[in-house]
């Protein structure tokens, strides 16, 4: 039977629609299309797919299962690897990971098996259908914290607690989740699914302590002096970064962090809300990644009337994923590329001192970019062309350029190493200068993947358990 050339669409809402609703926009696939996406996978022998996983799923199988109609086997299949299937099949970036090695597109130039649908579906189906709560593990009687509950820190706490271990979430925020609810919106990731996660946890045994800021509120140290035998710190990078040009301090310049966690978290979208945000107006989100995406369709999504995507270099070098590049397109995001900012503009009444418009974004001075030599990363590097400025009128700038790890957990316990970066410095199995605290996810790398943290949870969460059972 002929192999069909292209992954099966995935339904989703009209960009006319969705452009004004924070619902999910990817529907996911139904059990007849999965069904049909699946007998497109060729079972290959030598499973390229698989090692492109960064937690090597094992793909081939969870995909003949879907095949023999027993999804609930392809999900036990997939749990055994990854802790958050129903996340990573959302938004792991599937085009550069396991599907860029499929069979299908490397030696047969058609799109590859659509595996991250695939994924979604499984866990959803799971989701919806078994509500069976894991088995309570017997305890044996370690104690282990863990420092921050995104994706890291919650796939670290699963793995401990599924071996017995007693583990307790220490999260800054009143929510656990990490960049998985402040962060990512909920139309692309309802915030449900990640409750369902933090929920399955609890009923492991896991205690999540939320609003306790490690570093302020309690130290690594007194962690140890309360019984905890290993910590492992997953408190991510959230602080910010900024350009350093004049205006960044105006009224309507938020950081990409600030303005989705008021969004996502705070619930800023409602009619009353009690952590205000802008609403309406012209945006211009500066960056060309995930972050970025996701700001300029909240920020449509609350109601701006024009939002731009400023980014200094051209599409072919834009970071983000290309499925939510395609869909910030569908629902009218205009992308100026080649474009960067140099100044911000303020608005200055200087007869009425009063105007409550003093001291507001009013535009932004962008110059135009051309691509030179390549950097150290290959990349070609932006070259301003001289003479090309230009004003864009504004009434809110988001800054998205990058996050780095906060530096008040280092600040705050003694012989904690972190490179030039702040990342904190670990070896292969996560362990860092001190003993018993391990670290992983983007507070040792810097802003990465929702994958890459788990798949570090998972390392340090095998590396704990030998340096307990061997204590
Ligand atoms: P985080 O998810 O950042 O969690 C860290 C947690 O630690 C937070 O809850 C924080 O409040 C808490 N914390 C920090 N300091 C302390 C402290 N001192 N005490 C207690 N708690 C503390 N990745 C993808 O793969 N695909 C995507 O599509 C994608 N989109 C993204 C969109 C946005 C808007 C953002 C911001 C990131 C996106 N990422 C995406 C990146 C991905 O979300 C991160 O790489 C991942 O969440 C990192 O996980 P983590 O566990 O290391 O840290
Ligand atoms: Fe299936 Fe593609 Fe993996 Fe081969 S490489 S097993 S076709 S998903």
């Amino acid at each position: 039977m002929a192999i069909v050339r292209t992954k099966h669409e995935m339904p989703t809402q009209a960009p006319e629609i969705r452009a004004h609703n924070f619902q999910e926009v990817a529907l996911g696939y139904t059990a007849e299309i999965a069904l049909e996406e699946a007998k497109r996978c060729l079972n290959c022998k030598n499973r390229p797919c698989v090692s492109g996983c960064p937690v090597n799923i094992q793909i081939p199988d969870f995909i003949n299962k879907i095949k023999q109609n027993d999804f609930e086997g392809a999900y036990q299949i997939i749990s055994g690897d990854s802790a958050l299937p129903a996340v990573c099949g959302r938004v792991c970036p599937q085009e550069t990971q396991c599907e860029s090695k499929c069979t299908l597109l490397v030696n047969a130039k058609m799109e590859p098996v659509g595996i991250g649908r695939l994924e979604r579906f499984v866990a959803d189906w799971h989701r919806e259908n078994n509500n069976e709560p894991a088995p309570r593990p017997e305890s044996n009687g370690h104690k282990v914290a863990i420092v921050g509950s995104g994706p890291s820190g919650l796939t670290c706490a699963g793995d401990l607690a599924r071996k017995g271990y007693d583990v307790t979430i220490y999260e800054a925020l009143h929510t656990a989740g990490g960049v998985l609810v402040y962060g990512i919106p909920e139309f692309r990731l309802p915030k449900a699914i990640v409750a369902k996660e933090v929920e399955g946890l609890k009923a492991m045994g896991v205690k999540v302590e939320t609003n306790v800021v490690i570093g302020k509120t309690l130290t690594i140290d007194e962690l140890y002096d309360m019984g905890f035998e290993a910590i492992f710190i997953g408190s991510g990078a959230g602080l910010p970064n900024f350009m350093g040009i004049p205006g960044e301090s105006l009224n309507g310049v938020y950081s990409a962090n600030e303005f989705l966690t008021r969004s996502n978290l705070m619930k800023a979208y409602l009619d009353n809300p009690e952590t205000p945000i802008m609403k309406g107006g012209k945006v211009a989100v500066v960056g060309g990644g995930n972050v970025a995406m996701d700001a300029a369709r909240t920020a449509l999504r609350l109601g701006a009337e024009k939002v731009y995507i400023v980014y200094r270099r051209s599409m072919e070098e834009l970071p983000a994923r290309r499925e939510e590049v395609e869909h910030a397109e569908e629902e009218g995001i205009e992308f100026k590329l080649l474009n960067n900012p140099v100044e911000i503009l303020g608005y200055n009444n200087p007869d009425d001192r009063r105007d409550p418009k003093n001291g507001f974004v009013k535009g932004m001075r962008v110059i135009r970019m051309e691509l030179g030599e390549p950097d150290e990363k290959g990349r070609r590097r932006p070259v301003p062309i001289q003479g090309s400025e230009y004003e864009l009128d504004l009434d809110c700038v988001i800054m998205a350029i990058g996050t780095s790890p906060n530096p008040l957990i280092k600040s705050t316990t003694k012989g904690l190493e972190v490179n030039r970066r702040g990342g904190i410095v670990v070896d292969e199995g996560g362990l860092t200068s001190r003993e018993g605290v391990y670290a992983g996810g983007d507070a040792v790398t810097g802003a990465a993947t929702v994958i890459s943290a788990m798949g570090a949870g998972k390392v340090a969460a095998k590396s704990i358990d030998e340096y307990l059972s061997n204590k």
